[in-house]
């Protein structure tokens, strides 16, 4: 159902984004992935989402830290398919550590990528939205824009500012056939869950085991991770007709986390 639409989805190389970019390539849609990551893998995944589709896909290795790279990644997006009607802002990356020893570049990085890439997306896609009177705006925002937990300080900060800017953009873009939506995870089985287990060991003085168990699963009362899949079928259905009326909404898939 989305033949003829363009879907660009930050940080999909990986994890919830590439899962993201399958769902839209499997429904027609051109698309633009994002991130790092080794060459010939990312090659293969976007050859995978050329055949899926039926329709283009593109890759853009740029630093979504720097605006002048976000700027030639929308720009390389309209050359290609005419601009983006579909905008997932999904990169992010994490890191565990009390306030007082929290690294400043590491705040800088979560701020910057978390955060601020995806207001000069969002900026950079709503005038052909707009233009088009339609558009899908759709942030991964995470649990943590509606609950904080010890040690990620720039993390809840950052993820707490996009639901508050996915609110703002909902109400500027409401009448032009645009939402703007974030979806909140709870702990998704991914390489971010997964590379910040040995600093939360470190920082709790815990085993892999009890991380996983005690810390990461212990929030989330259906004792389960969410999986990538499932997140990606709630953007497949914000994208479609049914979802028009549902704007600056926060969409929670945690397993019951923030209930409690
Ligand atoms: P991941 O590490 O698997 O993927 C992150 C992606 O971002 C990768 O494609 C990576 O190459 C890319 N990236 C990193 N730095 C970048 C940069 N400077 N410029 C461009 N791309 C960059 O992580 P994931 O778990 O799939 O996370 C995706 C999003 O989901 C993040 O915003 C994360 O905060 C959010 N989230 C994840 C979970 C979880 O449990 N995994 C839960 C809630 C929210």
């Amino acid at each position: 159902f989305l033949t003829g639409k363009t879907a660009l989805v930050t940080g999909s190389t990986s994890g919830i984004g590439l899962a993201y970019a399958k769902a839209l390539a499997a429904e027609g849609a051109n698309v633009v992935i994002n991130g790092f990551g080794d060459a010939a893998a990312i090659e293969a995944e976007r050859a995978g989402l050329e055949q899926a589709s039926g329709a283009g896909a593109r890759y853009s290795g740029h630093d979504l830290t720097k605006v002048d790279q976000i700027e030639a990644m929308m720009a390389e997006a309209a050359d290609a398919f005419g601009g983006v009607d579909i905008l997932i802002n999904n990169a992010g990356v994490q890191h565990v550590a009390p306030v007082e020893a929290f690294p400043l570049d590491k705040w800088d990085l979560i701020i910057a990528l978390n955060l601020t890439a995806a207001f000069h997306t969002t900026r950079l896609a709503l005038p052909h939205m707009k233009e088009r009177r339609w558009g899908r705006i759709i942030q991964t925002a995470s649990a943590h824009s509606l609950v904080a937990s010890p040690f990620k300080s720039a993390y809840v900060t950052a993820k707490h500012g996009l639901a508050g800017f996915t609110k703002t953009v909902a109400l500027e873009a409401a009448t032009f056939g645009i939402t703007a939506n974030c979806i909140s995870p709870g702990y998704v089985w991914t390489p971010l869950v997964e590379n910040q287990i040995p600093d939360t060991m470190k920082a709790r003085g815990m085993t892999r085991e009890q991380v996983i168990n005690d810390v990461l699963l212990a929030g989330q009362p259906t004792k389960e991770f969410v999986t990538a899949e499932q997140v990606a079928a709630i953007a497949l259905f914000l994208c479609g007709d049914a979802a028009a009326q549902i704007t600056g909404a926060n969409l929670s898939v945690d397993g019951g986390w923030t209930a409690g």
